[in-house]
């Protein structure tokens, strides 16, 4: 099944396939729906998470240039530097971090614990900046650097969203096609989060190439949902120039920025009461930045009747735990007011327990 990927190059980095579990206390807790989690969380390789299918790619085709360095970017707690440090380190890169100041958070924990502690265990070297600016100072230093030294430096842009990168979520998505043909099971919906946007740009173009009639609801994490669609369309549309396919039409692809809330990085209340939901019904465990806005955006999307009951929905989990220790003192707060404890079996009316605020 699926587009012939022999050509591109790729490096082994993951266990494959991911398993895909069925939810059935969150599913019921979400008014009957089905539901099942891709969990794309368990990779195998550096704790895990969705950017290792698009660095098989990545470093690939790196290693395929001869390159010994690679440079990223991202976020204090970027998950996707950290898989990198990870990849970097059993393929025998040096591998450099240039993580950027955006997101209005400090302390000890984010700025120490988490990714950032990972990274550094991983034999990485990050290099934190203020602003953008500095961010492309020291990008420039450290290309002038390798030169001088004769190393190949591969350059990997935020989330490793490239068109290549991409290629990783095509491969996904046809391996989850594989897994629901198996248990014959026909989704309605693929949840998605969406932040660089290359994960839903590859199970978008899947879906397209595949012909499958199911709808792929990206939850933007960070940008509005018309920038997410085009960078979504944009991403598809280059990874299928690849493949030497047309442009597709994305037919399905639905972008849905509810659950942003101030923007990247700043969890809301509906972020952390669907964690709790997650975790409390079926012992996931999600992360503040993505899988836990994507599952906001489930919960609400369900609330509002946009998902019905009795719909069969896959929710990909893209990992992030890590980040869930730079996120103290909200990770380990008790339910407030006392509410908010186990979810008891079965039925929706004990899910509002988890949810005071709405
Ligand atoms: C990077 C990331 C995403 C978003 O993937 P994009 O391809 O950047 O849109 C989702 N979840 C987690 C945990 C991530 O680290």
């Amino acid at each position: 099944m699926g587009p012939d990927l022999h050509a591109f190059p790729r490096v082994d980095l993951g266990h494959w396939p991911t398993p895909l579990d069925q939810a059935p206390r969150l599913g019921a807790a979400l008014g009957g729906i089905r539901l099942l989690l891709k969990r794309d969380d368990v990779g195998g390789l550096g704790a895990g998470g969705n950017k290792l299918r698009k660095l098989e790619f990545l470093l690939g085709a790196a290693l395929a240039e001869r390159a010994d360095s690679v440079i990223t970017f991202g976020a204090l707690q970027t998950n996707h530097g950290r898989q990198t440090a990870a990849a970097c380190a059993k393929l025998g890169l040096r591998c450099d971090l240039v993580l950027t100041r955006g997101v209005p958070r400090g302390g000890a924990d984010y700025e120490g614990s988490g990714n950032i502690a990972l990274d550094h265990l991983y034999g990485a070297t990050t290099h934190v900046c203020d602003d953008a600016a500095e961010t492309a100072a020291v990008y420039q230093r450290l290309v002038a650097e390798a030169e001088a030294e004769g190393r190949t430096v591969a350059t990997l842009p935020v989330g490793g969203s490239t068109a290549v990168g991409v290629l990783g979520y095509l491969s996904a998505t046809v391996e989850l096609f594989t897994q629901l043909d198996g248990l014959g099971i026909t989704p309605d919906a693929l949840l998605v989060p969406v932040g660089s946007a290359g994960t839903a740009a590859g199970v978008a173009l899947a879906v397209d190439l595949l012909g499958r009639d199911v709808r792929v609801e990206g939850a933007c994490v960070s940008h509005t949902a018309d920038e997410s669609r085009g960078d979504i369309t944009r991403l598809a549309t280059e990874a299928a120039a690849l493949l030497g396919a047309p442009a597709p039409a994305l037919r399905t692809l639905l972008v849905d920025d509810r659950a942003v809330g101030p923007g990247y990085g700043v969890p809301t209340e509906g972020t952390w009461d669907a964690l709790r939901l997650f975790a409390r019904t079926e012992g996931a465990t999600l992360d503040p930045v993505y899988t836990g806005k994507a599952a906001a955006c489930l919960v609400d999307r369900v609330d509002t009747g946009e998902i019905k009951a009795g719909e069969t929905v896959v929710f990909l989990h893209t990992g992030g735990l890590p980040g869930l220790f730079a996120y103290q003192p909200e990770t380990g707060v008790e339910a407030r007011s006392g509410l908010g404890g186990p979810v008891p079996p079965g039925g929706s009316g004990s899910r509002t327990a988890t949810r005071p605020s709405r």
